[in-house]
C-alpha cells in the first residue's frame, strides 16, 4: 500500500502468479493425457494412483502399458500442483484479513480529515 501526499491511497492487487499456477491443473490435464484416460477406470473417484485397490493408472504401470519414468512424472506434477493450490487458497484468506486492515486503516484516515 502506497500512502500519498495528498492523500490518495495506491493499494497492491495480489500478484498474477498464483493465478497462473492455480491454471496448472488444466496443464497437467493436457500433457498426462493418456494417464488422465486410464485413471477414469480407477475404482475410486478420488484415487490418488499410489497405493489404492482397482487403480487402472498402478495396473497399467505394472502392466508395463505405462513408464514408470511418466508415472513418476506425474504424481510429482500432481504433488506440485496441489502445494500450490493450497497456498493460493491460503494467501486468499490473508487478503481478506489485509482487506479488513485496509478498511480500518481508511476508516481511520477519513475520520481525522473531518
Ligand atoms: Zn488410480
Amino acid at each position: 500500500m502506497i500512502n500519498l501526499a495528498n492523500g490518495t491511497i495506491i493499494i497492491d492487487t495480489p500478484g498474477m502468479r498464483e493465478i497462473g499456477l492455480i491454471g496448472s491443473q488444466t496443464g497437467i490435464d493436457n500433457t498426462f493425457e493418456d494417464i488422465l484416460s486410464l485413471s477414469k477406470h480407477c475404482r475410486f473417484n478420488d484415487c490418488t494412483h499410489t497405493k489404492e485397490k482397482g487403480c487402472a493408472v498402478l495396473a497399467a504401470l505394472n502392466g508395463g502399458t505405462l513408464s514408470r519414468e511418466r508415472y513418476q512424472n506425474y504424481i510429482k506434477v500432481k504433488k506440485e500442483s496441489a502445494y500450490y493450490e493450497m497456498s493460493y487458497l491460503e494467501k486468499r484468506k490473508k487478503d481478506k484479513q489485509l482487506g479488513k486492515f485496509y478498511k480500518s486503516v481508511l476508516k481511520n484516515i477519513l475520520k481525522k480529515k473531518r
